[in-house]
């Protein structure tokens, strides 16, 4: 006996009276003839009396006859249609540890295969998961062999813990939790190897009610609120879903909505870091169908109907789970604007998905390939086996059987068969800064079980991972986006800002040449002493670190040039002239457009190389042939404005901040424009429109409809062009498409 409780002796009131049959001819009959037959029936009728006596006069905590639990644990299992020796032996599966009968007395009475099943549940029912990490190891591993040697004895001690967490009520809180994590940490991830999902949900749910009670009446409540607001839509997707797959000439299937268990909707909530309204703010349904082959048709059919996702279509059915579970899962963009999650499968799939690897006895599959959760845990429990075999420890065998009973983590290989381990949702590029930092700084691309995949792809358990290389690479700011381990995102924090002096120190190098040039003198020609002087009084200790200074925006580069023609027409030794008024100073650089005294012939040529250093204003997005003027913003460099733009009248009083820049003629980039569109509201315009520009070459960054104006509406388009010539190109080309009304450049 374990968590189910104390038991008070002596007996004080003559409990499981062996004449009582009242149990087998209640429910638990009912439910065992609807598979079993008369003879199996009575069978278990007999474990009853032997158990109801063996348990005479013991009680569980809250009261009730001991034998109520057996019973209740062979009710659990009538209900996944197990077989009568596995009935039996939940009957008495706790006879040997906590009574006078013996496993012999059960060989004598059942035969060999009840009593082996339940001296199996016996001696699982010993370990103790409170020990030392080496001992909680020995203890899983017992487990886990004793589940080799007879799968049903998991499933047993499964439906065991599934009732004690049910009952747990009468429980003292401490010990309460105690039960409640070891169930999510040992029971409920067993659960999910096995596919056993109606089980494992039960178990997450009643456990973190345990845990943490607060949270679980917060959450029940707001989906309960949640579900009452969204009935009236998820109803209308699902007839309009069933209408269309109908119409489509689609028979024998289902739509369902579907309810998301609360443990996982916490889980999400914490590992993503969202909210409770983005976590629920997505409609989930389920199609069933009747063939594999019906499942495709359907995917097709509702990519047809609603645009899908991109990089969100999974496909289970060619390669299952690990354990068993198929399915076609798929994301669309749904009417009234929500997320539609899809999960599509045919019946069998459907019975495996829930029941996991309790379908073979519940469903009576076949061997077949219908059956994929019975093959898969056959595989990978003689993998145990073997595993058992070829280990030295328990904390060995245990790092070695995490990989596919703790998904929290995840194990990759390397190409020469090195196993990391990496958090989960980690990517391509978090495995390459786990082999080196500089394999990490330089990939470009990497090969997944030998295929090539984008580097934000994530991973998942047994996967071998090659990591391909270029030297000239370096990481990119955008991988900050989708790295999940520490390791990844502070190499790549650290890179950026080197990169960043790198960039803001040729820039600042650039900005006080020009200048210098503009008065006649170069940095080449600046005499040593000159140099020294300027870090001394600047407190800095290179030339390279005052550019950077310059680049980023944090010392005007006209007053360093001011004080390198002052200190250039002093004399060492000799008392310096004092410093200008800096207006006066400020005013002699200005541009003439600006109402300065300096004619515009040394402008800063801007290539769109500069990096993070130099960036284009969001509000009216510059592009070359646009006439413009650089802003410097203190600690990010020079920022790019339209010359019209309405936001640069905030930088009137502040000239030292103003640096007048051009286009070079040698462009190395595109720059993002917005374009705003009127079309008339037609079906397929959007379509149209965007085909129309992929079409050109060109890349959509973002589309944003706007504010449905009667027959008319307004899209917003932000792509990316080379310079005003090929946006006049772009734009000529929509112009002419059928629907659209006008077409205008969109600036703030
Ligand atoms: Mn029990």
């Amino acid at each position: 006996m374990e968590s189910e409780g104390v038991k008070s002796t002596p007996p004080t009131l003559p409990v499981g009276d062996p004449q009582d049959t009242s149990f087998l001819t209640s429910d638990l009959r009912a439910a065992l003839l609807t598979y079993l037959s008369e003879e199996e029936v009575a069978q278990a009728e007999r474990a009853y009396h032997v158990s109801a006596r063996a348990h005479q006069g013991q009680r569980r905590r809250s009261g009730e006859p001991y034998i109520s639990h057996p019973m209740a644990v062979a009710a659990i299992l009538a209900g996944m249609h197990m077989n009568i020796e596995t009935i039996n032996a939940a009957i008495l599966h706790d006879v040997i540890e906590d009574t006078e009968v013996s496993k012999e007395d059960i060989v004598a009475q059942f035969g060999e295969e009840v009593a082996e099943l339940v001296d199996g549940v016996s001696k699982l029912t010993q370990i103790d998961f409170e020990s030392h990490q080496e001992a909680q190891a020995e203890n899983l591993r017992k487990m886990l062999l004793a589940m080799v040697r007879d799968i049903r004895v998991i499933i047993i001690k499964l439906a065991d813990r599934l009732h004690n967490m049910r009952t747990l009520g009468a429980m003292p809180l401490k010990k309460r939790r105690r039960i409640s994590q070891e169930t999510l940490d040992i029971y409920a991830p067993i659960a999910n190897r096995l596919g056993m999902n109606d089980l494992r949900t039960e178990l997450q749910d009643l456990s973190f009610a345990e845990l943490h009670p607060m949270r679980f009446r917060i959450l029940s409540e707001a989906i309960r609120k949640a579900r009452g607001n969204r009935r009236e839509i998820i109803g209308k997707i699902e007839a309009t879903l069933f209408e269309r797959l109908t119409h489509a000439g689609l028979k024998d299937f289902e739509v369902k909505g579907r309810v998301k268990h609360i443990y996982s909707l916490y889980q999400k909530m914490l590992t993503k870091h969202l909210s409770f309204n983005e976590v629920f703010d997505v409609y989930a349904f389920r199609i069933t169908v009747s063939s594999v082959d019906a499942c495709y048709r359907v995917l097709g059919m509702v990519h047809n109907f609603y645009k899908p996702v991109p990089g969100r279509f999974k496909d289970y059915i060619a390669i299952p789970k690990t354990n068993g579970y198929q399915s076609l899962h798929t994301v669309l963009f749904g009417p009234y604007g929500v997320h539609m999650e899809i999960q599509i499968r045919s019946y069998d799939m459907a019975k495996v998905a829930d029941a996991g690897v309790a379908a073979h006895w519940l469903y009576k599959l076949g061997d077949g390939d219908s059956d994929s959760t019975q093959t898969h845990t056959r595989k990978w429990l003689s993998g145990l086996l073997d595993l058992q075999k070829n280990t030295g420890s328990s904390i060995e065998f245990l790092e070695n059987v995490k990989i596919d009973l703790f998904p929290e983590e995840v194990y990759v290989f390397s190409p020469k068969g090195k196993i990391l381990e990496l958090p989960r949702g980690a990517t391509v590029v978090d495995f390459a800064y786990a082999v080196h930092s500089d394999i990490g700084n330089t990939c470009v691309a990497a090969k997944v079980d030998r295929r090539l995949v984008p580097l934000s792809t994530p991973l998942s358990s047994g996967q071998t991972v090659e990591i391909l290389t270029a030297p000239n690479a370096h990481p990119s700011p955008s991988w900050l986006n989708f790295v999940v381990s520490g390791k990844a995102r502070s190499n790549i924090r650290h890179y950026l800002k080197n990169l960043e002096h790198n960039e803001a120190s040729e820039l600042g190098r650039r900005m006080l040449e020009k200048i210098l040039r503009s008065r006649g003198r170069t940095l080449a020609e600046l005499e040593p002493w000159v140099n020294e002087e300027l870090l001394r009084e600047f407190k800095l200790y290179s030339i390279e670190r005052l550019f950077g200074e310059i680049g980023m925006g944090n010392r005007p580069a006209v007053l360093v040039a001011k004080r390198i023609e002052e200190l250039s027409h002093d004399r060492p030794n000799q008392p310096r002239p004092r410093p200008h008024v800096i207006k006066d100073v400020l005013h002699r650089y200005m541009p003439t457009w600006l109402g300065g005294g300096r004619t515009n012939a040394h402008p800063l040529a801007i290539k769109g190389s500069e990096g993070m250093v130099v960036t284009y204003a969001k509000c009216c997005m510059p592009i070359p042939g646009d006439p413009i003027q650089g802003f410097i913003s203190a600690g990010r460099g020079i920022v790019i404005h339209d010359r019209n733009c309405k936001n640069i009248k905030e930088f009137k009083n502040a000239p030292e901040k103003w640096v007048d820049v051009e286009w070079d003629a040698d462009q190395s980039r595109e720059y993002p424009v917005a374009i705003r569109i009127l079309a008339r509201n037609r079906r397929g315009v959007l379509a149209t429109i965007a085909a129309t520009i992929a079409d050109m070459g060109v890349n959509t960054r973002d589309v944003v409809i706007g504010n449905d104006e009667g027959a008319v509406s307004s899209l917003i388009f932000t792509i990316d062009v080379k310079n005003r010539v090929h946006l006049a190109r772009v734009m000529r080309r929509i112009r002419v498409l059928e629907d659209v009304v006008k077409i205008t450049r969109k600036k703030a």
